[in-house]
């Protein structure tokens, strides 16, 4: 008999992946705080429950995939006398926290399900909306080998690459790793094709060569910044996400969290978190990451004669 789950976080990454679930066999409880995102994931075939806890009463395995580490402890431990997901998910229950979190938090968070009787893995994910849809995300996990193993029919259901990157909290740290090269490789891409426009070369010049050279990277040949070169990226629909400037600010805010946390200096994933975040406050929030060009572009005036 399939294993029972409760999904708690039902927005744009949740909704989909509990709705997957679903249509995979499980009987999936799902909550939210927001009762759009509960009505359309009770329109894809989701039970919903009225508060965390309800949906934690009696499952087999418990996925978090909310905004940040507050609302996973919150969540967690409930509040105003209400229980959480921990008191009320039977014992030995499989947390299974999504999210993208702080890798400090999600080691906390390894520790409350432990202390709780339970188990747990972080188990972050990339891919955006469309690979939760369409069930393709790549989850980065951190945990025992054991809990691991149990979680992967769940995991393989949402997604098509499943790493195991080692212990409590290895997961969010691949993830936040991963982001803080995606994030300053767009910034180097972006300044090469602007510094290439102002010296006349065109667009497609530069991707021709840099695509097949040692500029190479997913920044450049997937999401790349100018229209035209890759009809497919983000570019040539206006900058519509795609990944928003303001989950690239998150996820580089986190990447600083934890260089400050580790003593690295990383001048680069540093400046990009500076950089990222002005960009979401000054308009970039819901545009694409690639559409920094157009900030870098603005910024690049003639110098004087
Ligand atoms: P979202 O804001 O659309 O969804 C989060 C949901 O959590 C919201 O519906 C909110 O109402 C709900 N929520 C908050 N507190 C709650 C609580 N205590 N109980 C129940 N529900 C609660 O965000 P999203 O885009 O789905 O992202 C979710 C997570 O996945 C974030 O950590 C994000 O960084 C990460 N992520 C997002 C993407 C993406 O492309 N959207 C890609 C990779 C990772």
């Amino acid at each position: 008999m399939s294993r029972t789950i409760a999904f708690i976080g039902l927005g744009h990454m949740g909704g989909p992946m509990a709705a997957n679930l679903v249509a995979a066999g499980y009987p999936v409880t799902g909550f939210d705080v927001v009762p759009e995102a509960l009505a359309a994931a009770e329109a894809a075939g989701v039970k919903v429950a009225a508060s965390g806890a309800e949906a934690a009463q009696g499952a087999d395995v418990v996925i978090t995939m909310l905004p940040a580490g507050r609302h996973v402890f919150a969540a967690y431990q409930g509040g105003d006398g209400v229980g959480g997901l921990l008191a009320a998910a039977k014992p030995g229950a499989l947390f299974l926290e999504c999210s993208t979190i702080a890798v400090e938090d999600a080691r906390k968070a390894h520790e409350m399900v432990l202390a709780t009787g339970h188990r747990g893995l972080d188990a972050p994910v990339s891919g955006g909306v469309v690979g939760a849809e369409a069930g393709t995300l790549t989850f980065m996990a951190g945990g025992s080998a054991a809990d691991f193993a149990d979680a992967g029919e769940i995991l393989e259901v949402m997604g098509k690459r499943i790493v195991h990157c080692g212990g409590p909290g290895a997961g969010q740290a691949a993830k936040v790793c991963n982001n803080m090269i995606l994030g300053v490789s767009m910034i180097a891409v972006s300044e090469a094709f602007v510094l290439g426009e102002k010296l006349g070369l065109t667009n497609q010049a530069l991707f021709d060569v840099a695509a097949n050279a040692s500029g190479q990277c997913w920044s450049l040949t997937t999401n790349c910044p100018v229209p035209g070169p890759v009809p497919t990226s983000p570019a040539n629909r206006d900058y519509k996400p795609g990944f928003a400037g303001a989950l690239m600010a998150k996820d580089l805010g986190l990447a600083v969290e934890a260089l400050n946390s580790t003593g690295v200096v990383a001048e680069l994933g540093s400046r990009a978190e500076e950089i990222y975040r002005r960009f979401a406050a000054e308009g970039g929030a819901g545009v694409d990451f690639s559409g920094i060009i157009n900030t870098i572009r603005a910024a690049s005036t003639a110098p004087e004669q």
